[in-house]
């Protein structure tokens, strides 16, 4: 067997051997299909792929196994393999069926479940593939190796590393950190020369930046920095949820939209790594997601971004009003959104403001 383990465990033979035979034909190139036909099974498996160093990447249980609860099952899971994926097992025609969902919800909600993924039902089933999918990105994600990835390389992980770790979060561009001392860090380091001011990003066509700036970081992950026009219809202040579903409903209306946000896009719902009440997405999302999925739907409509300034000023001329960027910056428009959000308080101790990303974090979720 080679590659991270995806693991089905259910007690009835056939139902096992339909879903061995659909998750081999589809992920055996790059994943070791391990089934399991008793709780019992199970344990043992996941016991010896964690003393063999093995991963598992996805997990799905049914929702009882020979009268063992499917999540008690999962529950064995997390303790050996901290990012694996897991989901319960239910069969299509369970949907609706209030008892069913009322286990998903409980098991959802106590975080010993991550999804509920719909048995297969033909071969190929590519709904059942969909779900397979989006938990195998969710678990890439976690280990911080999806593709798009940013990697940070710096002498430690406070100071300026911290603050491009926060602006890559605030952009919604997945990423992960290295000491430069490392070997990926050494790896990064030859690409870029020994003289090269720290810290670094490694962008995923091996591009290299040297301790840039939030603005070139946004523009280098696809993020506009400058207005390429100075009036539109309607200009929205804040790129989180609000601020994207407005330019989304701006544009596709035909408005001229603009969004200008400080940061990146995504807002406070960027450091959220679950969201399970957004409607139309029963199995939840991250925030990261949420913030991409809306960023490129805005953008496929014709909005307008502008990141890493601040609306420092409004005032009315005529039949326009004029916003004032933190670079003097001015821009005309007939409508104004504003859509703000949260900030959150700080200590306001001026000498541990002065400590923030070097000792001292605000936190707000896992990270
Ligand atoms: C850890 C965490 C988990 C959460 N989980 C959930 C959840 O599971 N379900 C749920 O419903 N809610 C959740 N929330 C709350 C949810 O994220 C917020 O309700 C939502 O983000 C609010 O959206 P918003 O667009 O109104 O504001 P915000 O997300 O706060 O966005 C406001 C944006 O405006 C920008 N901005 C502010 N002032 C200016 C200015 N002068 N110039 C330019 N830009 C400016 C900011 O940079 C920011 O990007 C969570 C929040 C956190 C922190």
């Amino acid at each position: 067997m080679i590659g991270p383990a995806i693991l089905a465990v259910d007690a009835d033979p056939d139902r096992l051997g339909e879903i061995e035979r659909e998750l081999t034909e589809r992920y055996a190139r790059s994943y070791s299909v391990a089934v399991a036909g008793s709780a019992d099974d199970a344990h043992r498996l996941l016991e010896q792929l964690a003393a063999d160093g093995r991963d598992v990447a996805i997990a799905l249980c049914a929702l009882d196994v020979g009268g063992v609860d499917g999540a008690d099952i999962l529950d064995g899971v997390r303790s050996r393999h901290r990012h694996a994926r897991r989901g319960l097992l239910v069969r299509w025609e369970s949907l609706g069926q209030r008892d069913v969902g009322e286990i998903i919800f409980q098991a959802m909600a106590a975080d010993r479940i991550d999804q509920f993924v719909f048995r297969p039902m033909v071969s190929p089933d590519e709904q059942f593939h969909s779900a397979v999918s989006s938990m195998l990105l969710d678990w890439a994600d976690a280990q911080r190796t999806a593709p798009n990835t940013v990697r940070i390389v710096g002498e430690s992980w406070t100071g300026r590393a911290h603050e491009l770790r926060e602006a890559l979060q605030s952009c919604a561009v997945p990423h992960d950190f290295c000491l430069v001392d490392s070997p990926n860090g050494r790896a990064t380091l030859e690409i870029a020369g020994a003289d090269a001011e720290l810290p670094l990003l490694q962008f995923p066509d091996g591009s290299i930046l040297q301790n840039p700036t939030n603005a070139e970081l946004a523009l280098a992950t696809g993020g506009p920095v400058c207005p390429e026009q100075l009036e539109f219809d309607v200009v929205v202040v804040g790129a989180g949820p609000a601020g994207l579903s407005a330019a989304v409903y701006g544009a596709s209306e035909g408005l001229g939209t603009l969004v200008v946000d400080r940061g990146g896009i995504g807002g406070q719902a960027t450091s959220s790594s679950l969201i399970r009440n957004y409607l139309g997405f029963p199995r939840g999302l991250s925030g990261r997601r949420l913030a991409q999925n809306a960023y490129h739907q805005a953008w496929v409509f014709g909005a307008d971004f502008t990141f890493m300034h601040t609306v420092t000023g409004i005032r009315r001329e005529g039949r326009f009003l004029v916003l004032t960027l933190d670079d003097g910056t001015e821009l005309r428009t007939v409508g104004v959104l504003l859509a703000m959000g949260a900030t959150y308080q700080r200590l306001g101790v001026p000498s541990i403001e002065a400590m923030v990303g070097a000792g001292v974090f605000y936190g707000s979720s896992t990270s």
